[in-house]
């Protein structure tokens, strides 16, 4: 069974609709990326389940009970705000156990629990240091321990990363992942930076303009994107103007080749490490900027009729790259191109 169901669950703010009806499970153990645009309504999902905001209809369930009328505090659920939200003038070991201290904990029991939650975030050396005076990273761990100390059922996680420098931000990333294994609960995190999710997550659920347009394992949302917008969201993409008669789809450069569905304009999608160069006959594109990024080139070729490719050949010593200028023709698997009818994908 699910630890956290979402039935109907809206949130309408006076002009707009943050969250449109939503029907969604998060299993126990979970590691799940809510991944979207700013704007897209990913915090405001976060906050409804955390219960910092009444939503407009539908129903929280959380470990088999109704908790959509109960406040933060009566929730198995605990959140990190993207401040952090520590209170300046304590230091660390006061700010961990302060909610041990609300829930009745007793002297000795708040002692062990918050000298374990410090091991557990590298910080046992830092239990008497204001928290003023500790790095941006540091005070994320303060804030990790802070809501890990409460044994929640749910960690909720809004933007944990964004403050960090980047060094900093995939030194976490590695914490987190490591802190989610340790600990064995269920965390779910808000962000916008598409490696992040693919980086964390064993889920994610893509978001866009109020809607979860895509769930999946992260090898299967870049593998299979939904949509062209999952697909450019995600990873790099080729987005190309394509036409198709007949259950024939065909290129601005004359390039064809069968993909079933309506009559009409498509999108047609291909990443850029899945397009080769061919040693054909007849070279449809030019080579107009090659730049060497250590384990692959990166290529840009624009084709006879003007659009242009992203292309991601793998380094390999002893290979002639191309050059700006040379002349070449493109390949790929069909099984790497994805077409969206451009008809059905209004939003985008
Ligand atoms: P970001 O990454 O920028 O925080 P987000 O995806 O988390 O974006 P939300 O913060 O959930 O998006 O906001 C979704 C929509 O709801 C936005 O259009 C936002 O302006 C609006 N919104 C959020 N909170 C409020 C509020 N308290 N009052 C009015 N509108 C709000």
């Amino acid at each position: 069974m699910a630890l956290v169901r979402l039935t109907g669950l809206t949130k309408t703010f006076a002009r707009s609709v943050a969250v449109h009806p939503l029907d969604f499970e998060i299993e126990a153990g979970d590691f799940l990326a809510v991944l979207g645009p700013s704007g897209c309504g990913k915090s405001t999902l976060l906050r409804m389940i955390g219960g910092f905001e009444t939503p407009t209809a539908g129903r929280i369930n959380i470990a088999g009970r109704d908790v959509t009328g109960l406040g933060p505090e009566n929730r198995p659920t605990n959140m990190v705000f993207q401040g952090y939200g520590l209170f300046p003038h304590m230091n660390v070991r006061q700010n961990v156990a302060y909610g041990l201290k609300l829930k009745g904990l007793n002297r000795d029991e708040v002692v062990g629990e918050v000298a374990e939650a410090l091991r557990l975030v590298h910080l046992e050396d830092f239990a008497e240091r204001p928290v003023v005076k500790l790095s941006g990273g540091q005070q994320q761990r303060v804030a990790l321990a802070r809501a890990l100390v409460l044994r929640p059922s749910v960690l909720l996680l809004d933007e944990p990363l964004a403050a960090l420098d980047l060094k900093l931000r995939k030194a976490m990333q590695e914490e987190l992942r490591r802190l989610h294994r340790v600990v064995g609960g269920t965390f779910v995190f808000v962000t916008h930076d598409q490696g992040e999710a693919l980086s964390l997550a064993n889920r994610i659920a893509v978001m866009e303009a109020g809607r979860i347009v895509q769930v999946g394992v992260p090898e299967d949302i870049y593998r299979r994107p939904a949509s062209r917008f999952v697909s450019t969201f995600i990873g790099e993409a080729n987005v190309l103007s394509g036409e198709r008669r007949d259950g024939v789809v065909t290129l601005p450069w004359g390039l064809s080749f069968p993909a079933a569905g309506p009559d009409g304009r498509v999108s047609v999608v291909v990443r850029p490490e899945h397009v080769a160069l061919a040693s054909d006959a007849s070279p449809a594109g030019e080579v107009r900027d090659v730049v060497f990024l250590g384990s692959f080139v990166k290529l840009s070729v624009r084709m006879s009729e003007g659009t242009e490719l992203s292309i991601h050949l793998p380094e390999q010593p002893g290979t002639g790259m191309p050059r700006v200028g040379d002349r070449v023709s493109l390949a790929w698997r069909q099984e790497n191109v994805r077409c969206f009818d451009d008809r059905t994908s209004p939003r985008e």
